[in-house]
């Protein structure tokens, strides 16, 4: 912690890393109106992670731009977790590909089904 200057109203305060403004101004930062990226209408967030204006089509854009993120995260999720199969080297997301556990399961004497 160091003792700093706030740059918007000059008041003293204690702050960490970066922090260029006290708590006051910070906050008082979050609460300035933002312009929503979809309709152009300026918008004055109730939290910090607010992004659109109230405006139900922008919500709607907006919660669909974050679902193809998380989609697009979970994709690049299951290419990092790729693994190859323990018996032939083949790209794989399970222990075995496809084709080396059928040719185990053929190989079962019993008929259950084993989730693997
Ligand atoms: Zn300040
Ligand atoms: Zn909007
Ligand atoms: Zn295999």
């Amino acid at each position: 912690m160091a003792i700093k200057k706030c740059q918007k109203c000059g008041q003293l305060f204690e702050g960490r890393g970066h922090t260029c403004f006290c708590q006051a101004c910070r906050e008082a930062a979050n609460m300035e109106k933002k312009i929503c990226p979809y309709c152009g209408k300026e918008f004055t967030p109730r939290t910090v992670r607010q992004v659109t204006c109230r405006d139900k089509t922008c919500i709607r854009a907006n919660s669909d731009k974050l679902k193809a993120l998380a989609l697009e995260e979970k994709r690049s999720v299951k290419i990092y977790n790729m693994r190859r199969c323990h018996d032939c080297g083949l790209p794989t997301t399970n222990y075995r590909c496809a084709k080396c556990w059928a040719k185990i399961r053929s190989t079962h004497t019993y008929d259950e089904e084993v989730d693997i």
